[in-house]
């Protein structure tokens, strides 16, 4: 028996993410997600008219603390998304979608990622009102909204996904703007992004499966993958590479952890190696 099975958790969110993650956690551990209409814009925007403070995670358990408290619920979720470059591929722009889940009455957090690279992230600078040079296609738009400011400051700010309404805001845009320079970018509010609201959707798949498992010492959901360590040999060499070899699973609340050999550690490709392909 999970100890959530018919317990319910708070989703904070104004964005409509509840269809994406109440069926990941329905079917496997019998946990309802209910949707807690609280102001997390207040914890920053993608707009960037109001920063984000803390780290990702943070931000993300403080987002699923305000839904907990809103609605007197001691389990909470909530997910966080960040669109940009990551360090293993820097030309492509990634949407990274954490999701959490807050259990205050084990006093444990449980926390899944998603990476995704096709979810359209499109920002572009238009100098002359020029509409036609906006990337619409790579976009998504008109499926994935756009939101279209002044380059200076924030104001006024359009979101948008109707062709005449995007052409009106460039204009209105252009005239709010001293140097008559318009900046177009994806909306990633989840309910305007069909895109991440699947990243979303596999982010939560997965961490309704490290809350399904069940640690063997104390009984804690969230047993999983804890850490890697890097270092599976070359096949060729022997050398040492950043594959990893092995797996720490581990439990999120007491002490109890495995180390699982990986396949990798009897050897990787040559291709990975530092000496044969330095
Ligand atoms: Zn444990
Ligand atoms: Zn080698």
């Amino acid at each position: 028996m999970h100890p959530y099975r018919g317990r319910t958790a708070s989703l904070a969110t104004r964005h409509g993410k509840l269809v994406a993650i109440a069926p990941a956690f329905r079917a496997p551990i019998g946990l309802e997600v209910v949707s807690v209409d609280v102001d997390t814009d207040s914890l920053g925007t993608f707009v960037g008219d109001r920063p984000r403070h803390g780290s990702q995670r943070e931000t993300a358990v403080a987002k699923a603390r305000l839904g907990m408290a809103e609605s007197g619920l001691s389990l909470g979720i909530a997910t966080e998304a960040t669109f940009g470059p990551l360090a293993g591929n820097p030309f492509v722009n990634a949407c990274l979608e954490l999701v959490v889940l807050v259990d205050d009455d084990l006093g444990l957090v449980l926390a899944e990622h998603e990476v995704d690279y096709s979810v359209p992230s499109v920002s572009v600078t238009l100098r002359d009102a020029q509409v036609e040079s906006i990337p619409l296609i790579a976009a998504g738009f008109p499926e994935h909204g756009l939101i279209v400011r002044p380059e200076e400051g924030y104001q006024p700010v359009f979101k948008l996904h109707d062709y005449d309404e995007l052409r009106a805001a460039v204009r209105a845009c252009a005239e709010a703007s001293p140097s008559a320079t318009v900046v177009v970018e994806n909306d990633f509010r989840a309910h305007h992004s069909p895109g991440r609201l699947q990243v979303i959707e596999h982010a939560a798949q997965k961490l309704a499966q490290r809350a399904a498992a069940l640690c063997r010492e104390c009984g804690a959901p969230g047993w999983g993958v804890v850490a890697r360590n890097p270092g599976a040999p070359c096949s060729e060499c022997g050398t040492e590479t950043r594959i990893a070899k092995s797996e720490v699973l581990g439990c999120a609340k007491c002490e109890a952890s495995v180390e699982r050999r990986l396949p990798e550690s009897e050897g990787v490709d040559p291709r990975h190696c530092p000496s044969c392909n330095p």
